[in-house]
C-alpha cells in the first residue's frame, strides 16, 4: 500500500475525477489537507467517493487572516475530522509581516484545540521552524507531521527529540537540501506525500498526478538505501502508530 501523507486533492479542479481513479487503482491512502473550510468541506465530499481518501481540517497560514474573530466556529470542525491540517506558520512565503499576528493566533487556536483532543497534526514550518519548535515544546506534544521540512538542522534535530514525524515530498531527487533533511530524518519517523498537482510543477513544471507518490518512494528507497518493498512497509508501520486507524 502507498500512503500519501499530505496533499490537496482540491488543487486538482478539473482533474479531480482522473486524480481520484488513480488513487483507487494504485489504493494510495491518501490524506488530503484543507487550506480553510470551503477546501476541508471539498475534501471532505471527495472522500466519500473513495475509502482509500481522508480529509483533515485545517486553516493554512495563508489564509489565516480571513478567520480572525471566528475561531469559536471551528471547534465542530476540528472536533470531527481525524486528523489536523493543514495548520502552522510561514514567514517565508508570506512576506507581508501585518499578517504574522494573525497567523499565530490562528494557529495557536487550532494546534491547542486540536491538543486537548489528541488529535494528529500536520504542520506548515516555512520561515517559522525555530518558532513552531519553541511553541509544540511548551506543550510537550509529538502526535505532529513536520510537513515537507527545509530549515535548519538544530531545529530539525529539535523536533526529531520532540517526537515528531516528517513528510518527504516531490522535491526528494531534485534537492540537496532535502537529501540532507531525509538522511537526518530517523527511519521509523519517516513518511512520504505529493501535495497536490501543483508541487511538483513547481519543482519540474510536470502536473503532480497521485502517481507521483511512486516516484517520491523510488527516491527515498535510493537515498535511505532501503529497498522499496521494506520501504512501503516501514512507512506503513509508522502511519499506522502516529495515527492509529
Ligand atoms: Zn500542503
Amino acid at each position: 500500500m502507498y500512503i500519501d501523507a499530505h496533499t490537496h486533492l482540491d488543487f486538482f479542479k478539473d482533474n479531480i475525477d482522473n486524480a481520484i481513479d488513480e488513487i483507487n487503482n494504485l489504493k494510495i491512502l491518501t490524506i488530503t489537507n484543507g487550506m480553510d473550510l470551503d477546501s476541508y468541506l471539498k475534501n471532505k465530499e471527495y472522500s466519500k467517493k473513495s475509502k482509500y481518501i481522508k480529509a483533515t481540517f485545517g486553516i493554512h497560514p495563508w489564509k489565516a487572516y480571513e478567520y480572525q474573530g471566528k475561531l469559536k466556529d471551528l471547534i465542530p470542525y476540528i472536533e470531527e475530522s481525524e486528523l489536523i491540517g493543514e495548520i502552522g506558520l510561514d514567514f517565508f512565503w508570506i512576506e507581508d509581516k501585518k499578517t504574522y499576528e494573525a497567523q499565530r493566533r490562528i494557529f495557536k487556536f487550532i494546534l491547542e484545540e486540536s491538543i486537548k483532543r489528541n488529535k494528529v497534526i500536520s504542520i506548515h514550518t516555512k520561515g517559522a521552524e525555530k518558532e513552531i519548535y519553541n511553541i509544540l515544546k511548551k506543550y510537550n506534544y509529538s502526535n505532529i507531521i513536520i510537513h515537507w521540512y527545509s530549515g535548519d538542522f538544530e531545529t530539525l534535530d529539535n523536533l526529531i527529540k520532540l517526537g515528531c514525524y516528517f513528510t518527504v515530498s516531490v522535491d526528494v531527487g531534485y534537492s540537496k537540501l532535502t537529501e540532507e533533511v531525509l538522511i537526518k530524518i530517523p527511519i521509523n519517523r519517516l513518511l512520504v506525500e505529493t501535495d497536490g498537482p501543483t508541487a511538483l510543477e513547481w519543482v519540474n513544471g510536470e502536473y503532480g498526478y497521485p502517481r507521483v507518490i511512486m516516484d517520491v518512494m523510488k527516491s527515498v528507497s535510493k537515498i535511505k538505501k532501503i529497498p522499496i518493498k521494506e520501504l512501503s512497509k516501514i512507512i506503513e508501520k509508522n502511519f499506522f502508530r502516529l495515527t492509529r486507524f
